[in-house]
């Protein structure tokens, strides 16, 4: 691939760091990047993988546009109410970056349509920006057996986490060996979220996201970044690779997929932070 004068002046912010290059570039805008949910932590996912010039963005969603998601889904306009998330997010993402294809799934990910969603462009990364538990270990589950890296994303109230898994590093198995019980924790729309730490947590998925592609740096990888956007405090909790994980581990009991049971409500994306501290060794 040769760079256009067009594309040189459009990515030379990038071009310019000596860790990206013109050769940096050119495997960003050869990469797929598969974002999974095209809300809070999707949209801004999404217009900064735009910017960057991933070449292929796949969006996942079945939702159209509701008033409450504009607090904080900013690649959602107004003037998208009652429209297909998925089509509202690909004329942002067009309108930003020319340079990018997409690939729409107007569908919810499950069991059934997860693997071959993933194996459709052969994703290079995935990117979880759902808002539910069910989800969230769904395509942990997938990601580990279909062997792709993914970004985990929470967020609830004033707090986020996230966690990059590659293959052969921790998964949210590892930590969480199952979802908590049907409305054990509470929703975005039950406790509320505040829509900045939306955008805080999706600028770092694509951030890793980026990284992955381009293999710089030190990814989220056997990791936990945790904040609190109250005190603007980050901290990092260590975890390992569970070696009995039911899903990554030497004698792994999931060997293919299942959808979990419907939650009674809508649970977030945030997961029992406490949890995560006491698999602190
Ligand atoms: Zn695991």
């Amino acid at each position: 691939m040769n760079l256009t004068e067009q594309q040189i002046e459009r990515y030379s912010r990038h071009i310019i760091l000596r860790e990206i290059g013109g050769a940096g570039q050119e495997k960003l805008l050869a990469a797929k990047v598969l974002i999974i949910g095209a809300g809070g932590l999707g949209a801004p996912a999404a217009l900064y993988l735009a910017a960057a010039g991933i070449g292929t963005l796949g969006i996942v969603d079945a939702d159209v546009v509701d008033l409450s998601n504009l607090q904080r889904q900013i690649i959602h306009f107004t003037s998208d109410l009652g429209r297909q998330k998925v089509l509202s997010a690909e004329d942002k993402i067009k309108a930003i970056n020319p340079d990018v294809t997409t690939a729409l799934y107007e569908e919810r990910a499950t069991a059934d349509n997860i693997l071959s969603i993933i194996k459709d462009r052969d994703y290079d990364f995935i990117i979880d920006g759902t808002d539910n538990f069910q989800a969230k270990f769904l395509i942990n589950d997938a990601c580990v057996l279909a062997g792709k890296p993914f970004s985990h994303g929470g967020i609830l109230r004033f707090d986020g986490q996230t966690f990059t898994h590659v293959p052969g590093s921790a998964c949210y198995r590892c930590v969480f060996p199952e979802p908590p019980p049907a409305g054990s924790v509470p929703t975005c729309s039950q406790a509320g979220v505040l829509g900045v730490v939306a955008g805080m947590l999706g600028t770092i998925q694509a951030a890793e996201a980026v990284k992955s592609v381009l293999g710089i740096g030190k990814l989220l990888t056997n990791r936990m970044l945790i904040f609190n956007a109250a005190d603007m405090e980050f901290r990092t909790v260590r975890f390992k690779k569970n070696p009995d994980c039911a899903v990554c581990g030497g004698r792994p009991s999931i060997t293919e997929l299942k959808d979990y049971e419907p939650a009674v409500c809508d649970i977030p994306g945030i997961s029992d932070i406490s949890a995560a501290e006491r698999s602190v060794e």
